[in-house]
């Protein structure tokens, strides 16, 4: 079984080493393509407006000075020799819960490889909010990944779909199982905007991500993360809103 692993944390992040040695229990034909600078928040962007450039670390190690989905586009239509069984996006510095999905670099790039019809999964790892700025434990997601991936390799996936699945900030040791849940969503927009000067006396503008609230809704990503569980969450591509079909049909109707 060949498995890509890309991320959104860039090729030195310390979540792709963690991804490695998750994927290392599953396979021995392991290929990396990943962005060479960080790209959190970058969600589904492709570099149109310039040339991206590739750098080969090892004999299956690929850099791309691009955006995670650039990467997967990388790897599958240059570097590997075959596509592969399975796509690998993580582990994320941090929760890709609800509505952050829509943002995510790291679940832009399983995005990416279920529109190419290959089975993919995002993996993050939850923080505490004292964490913010500290190295993260990513125990969770090492002593859990694999647990949770290789049920999964045995499911066929709907077309245009892939798995999200979000690891607990606790220690291994207390994770107390795993959950399929729904995509929750938080209360409020996305967080501040931080106001200050440069060194030229010119405003500067910085977004921040801290102190997002959300309510945990029944059966979510939220609730069972809160509850110490490690979610797995089916993402569809498909955007359309179902329920308001109907209803936009009629005002249109002449
Ligand atoms: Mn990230």
């Amino acid at each position: 079984m060949r498995i890509l692993l890309t991320n959104d944390d860039g090729i030195n992040a310390p979540g792709l080493y963690v991804l490695e040695k998750i994927a290392a229990q599953l396979s021995d034909d392991i290929w990396i393509c990943a962005p060479s600078e960080e790209q959190s928040g970058a969600g589904h962007s492709l570099t149109l407006t310039r040339p991206v450039r590739m750098r080969q670390h090892a004999e299956r190690r690929f850099s791309v000075s691009g955006t995670p989905t650039d990467s997967v586009t990388m790897a599958l239509k240059k570097i590997l020799p075959a596509p592969p069984d399975l796509i690998l996006s993580g582990v994320n510095r941090g929760a890709n819960m609800g509505d952050d999905v829509t943002y995510s670099g790291t679940v832009s790039a399983a995005f990416e490889g279920a529109l190419a019809g290959i089975r993919a999964v995002a993996l993050s790892q939850v923080y505490a909010r004292e964490g913010v700025g500290n190295a993260v434990d990513f125990s969770a997601a090492e002593a859990w990944g694999a647990k949770v991936l290789k049920p999964l390799l045995d499911m066929p996936f709907a077309p245009r779909t892939l798995i999200n699945v979000n690891f607990p900030p606790v220690a291994a040791g207390e994770v107390k199982g795993v959950r399929v849940a729904r995509q929750g969503f938080h209360d409020y927009a996305r967080g501040s905007v931080v106001e200050g000067t440069d060194p030229r006396g010119f405003p500067y503008y910085w977004f921040g991500l801290h102190g997002i609230e959300h309510t945990a809704g029944s059966n979510t990503d939220l609730e069972a993360i809160a509850g110490g569980y490690v979610s797995v969450t089916p993402l569809q591509i498909d955007l359309t809103h179902e329920g308001s079909l109907d209803q936009l049909t009629d005002l249109y109707r002449a």
